[in-house]
């Protein structure tokens, strides 16, 4: 997030060029009392830029030694100083050339290197103060307008983002309009530390990652435990939609990508190998071997649509520095769907695209965002083609009753699309699944074509689609979302059974044996442990439900039942219990309900 936003600084026009909007305003501006008091505080150090990013802002300095969290503190103090003396921003415009000598008189390399970049004669210039920097704007009007802002940390950071430049010190805070918006962002930012997948993944043995397969994760029996569920719920869905599973391969020979244009467009992000001499690459993508399975058989117009779906392992060459956990690897195992169809069907299965990914995330209690993205300045095809597929977009949209963004001239070179996010707990947003709508791409370049009702050769449409996004990228999302709780039907382990003592091992271990053969996924927790010690140990792995038994409830044929929410259900009958959790397994329900009325 912060390079683009770095490089879009430095690639517009070399001056700062903000979002107008308030809140980029009101950071941006915190971002320039910043380095005032930065400036104030060491005034050796040199500037580099600083822009207003998602959710706060930054400010890279040249210094030799790292500022202290001791050194953040006495900048933060000093920057209520600056807003307290209420000093207004002012603007003035110096040719070029004069702003280039000015920064040069004042010792500052940096901005003296950004405008020579720049072809503008003229350059704007912001002062606050004592304190001026090079900037396009805009900005609040005085420096009284920051109330609420807070530095979060200070890091390494290359001038541009390049490892052969010099290494600067940033300094990262945020601003917000008033203290209960900070708060909510502090607490945001604590909780998304506490419900880190990579740090999770590891607590409760789901993944790991390890040097030998950078952005690639090794997936541990229990992590593979919530794989198989969503699998498995995912094709018993594309089942009962008349999608058909294929599986295509994974290393394919370089002639596909050319045929394709991947090799073209696409070749620097394929791994590549050379098998007999021939150049092989492992599949970035499914696109173009799914149009091999549609060639298989001529198809006529009662063949479509055909709903061809893959759980494809796909391989992409991401810069070992830009992966991250399981949001960004290397491997990807995609839920891949390509539908075939007539152009007259595309309203209709667009729309039930829709409706599946819709039931999709409301499984896991996600709220789905759409936006619909039109015809680009750069297009295949021809208008009229465009403006249907766009209308049934809409339509299809409509059809499910569902608000969505309108992204103009946004859509891929081939067609329209939908893209979907998600909000997680945090308020986070994801951009998960995609509906694209294509006229020419696979059609045209593979030759596919259908006999038409009146016995003429028609292209079919094809429409790429993807709902989980990749499985990899999908879980740590849930992982996050969940806090690693997950919801029964998805919980590595279900049920514990917690024999009070050593003596109620027997009636323990008969539990146990009901809830297996009720394919529960339990455990006993037989340890000569403290039965406190173990309770919280259950509570620590995330298991949804403990089943406390002792004397008593070996008389009765009941159990005690502990939810992980810290719920306590005394004497419930033992046939209660696996009937609640059977019945919420199978309707994968996200709450807890064993036991309860
Ligand atoms: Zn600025
Ligand atoms: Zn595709």
């Amino acid at each position: 997030m912060a390079e683009n936003e770095e490089d879009r600084h430095l690639r517009l026009s070399g001056s700062y060029d903000c979002d107008p909007s308030p809140l980029p305003t009101l950071r941006h501006s915190a971002s320039h009392v910043m380095a005032q008091a930065v400036k104030r505080l060491f005034p050796d150090v040199k500037l580099a830029i600083g822009p207003a990013i998602e959710n706060g802002f930054y400010y890279d300095f040249a210094r030799s030694e790292p500022f202290t969290p001791g050194d953040l503190e006495k900048i933060e103090a000093e920057m209520h100083e600056i807003a307290r003396a209420d000093l207004p921003f002012a603007r003035r415009e110096l040719p070029r050339a004069a702003a280039i000598a000015l920064f040069r008189e004042r010792g500052e390399p940096f901005k003296v290197e950004i405008l020579e970049g720049i072809d503008a004669d003229t350059v704007s210039l912001y002062q606050q103060g004592e304190f001026e920097d090079l900037c396009r704007g805009p900005h609040v009007p005085s420096t009284r307008h920051l109330t609420t802002f807070t530095l979060l940390s200070s890091s390494g950071a290359y001038w541009r983002g390049d490892e052969r430049n010099p290494m600067l010190q940033r300094i990262y805070g945020t601003a917000w309009p008033a203290q209960e918006d900070l708060d909510r962002y502090l607490w945001r930012l604590e909780e998304a530390k506490k419900r880190d997948h990579r740090k999770l993944g590891r607590e409760l043995d789901l993944f790991a990652f390890h040097d030998v397969a950078p952005g690639a994760p090794f997936w541990l029996p229990k992590g593979m435990v919530i794989f198989r569920q969503l699998e498995q719920f995912w094709r018993e869905a594309h089942d009962a939609r008349g999608y058909l599973e294929t599986s295509t391969p994974i290393m394919v020979n370089k002639k596909l990508w050319e045929e394709s244009g991947h090799w073209e467009h696409y070749a620097d992000n394929m791994f590549k190998l050379e098998v007999e001499e021939q150049i092989f690459s492992l599949k970035p993508m499914n696109c173009p071997e799914s149009t091999y399975i549609y060639r298989h058989a001529l198809r006529s117009y009662r063949d479509l649509p055909l709903r061809i779906s893959e759980i494809g392992r796909l391989h992409r060459n991401e810069r070992s520095g830009t992966l991250t956990g399981m949001f960004r690897v290397r491997q990807i195992t995609m839920d891949d769907a390509h539908i075939y169809c007539r152009p007259d069907q595309v309203l209709e299965e667009i729309s039930s695209v829709l409706a599946l990914v819709r039931e999709f995330y409301a499984m896991f209690e996600l709220t789905p965002s759409f936006k619909l993205a039109t015809r680009p300045d750069d297009y295949l095809g021809t208008v009229e083609q465009w403006d249907s597929a766009e209308q049934a977009l809409h339509d299809a949209l409509k059809a499910n009753e569902v608000a969505y963004e309108l992204k103009p001239k946004d859509g891929a070179f081939y067609g329209p699309k939908i893209d979907i996010h998600i909000e997680d707990v945090l308020g986070r947003d994801w951009q998960i699944a995609t509906a694209q709508l294509d006229l020419t791409m696979l059609p045209e370049r593979f030759d596919l074509t259908y006999i038409d009702s009146d016995g003429t050769t028609k292209r079919p449409v094809a429409i790429h689609r993807a709902i989980f996004g990749s499985f990899e990228r999908f879980i740590g999302i849930l992982t996050e979302h969940f806090a690693g709780a997950f919801p029964t039907w998805l919980a590595p382990v279900q049920a514990r059974v917690l024999p009070i003592s050593q003596k109620h091992l027997e009636y323990g271990a008969a539990v146990r044996r009901r809830l297996a053969e009720a394919t529960v996924r339990v455990e006993l927790d037989d340890r000569n442990e403290k039965l406190g010690y173990r309770i919280r140990d259950a509570q620590l792995h995330k298991v949804p439900y403990m089943l406390i038994v002792g004397e008593r409830e070996a008389q009765a044929g009941t159990v005690s039942l502990r939810h992980r929410t810290g719920e306590e259900l005394k004497d419930v009958p033992l046939d209660r219990v696996i009937a609640d959790l059977s019945r919420e397994i199978a309707s994968r329900a996200v709450a807890l309900t064993v036991g309860r009325m």
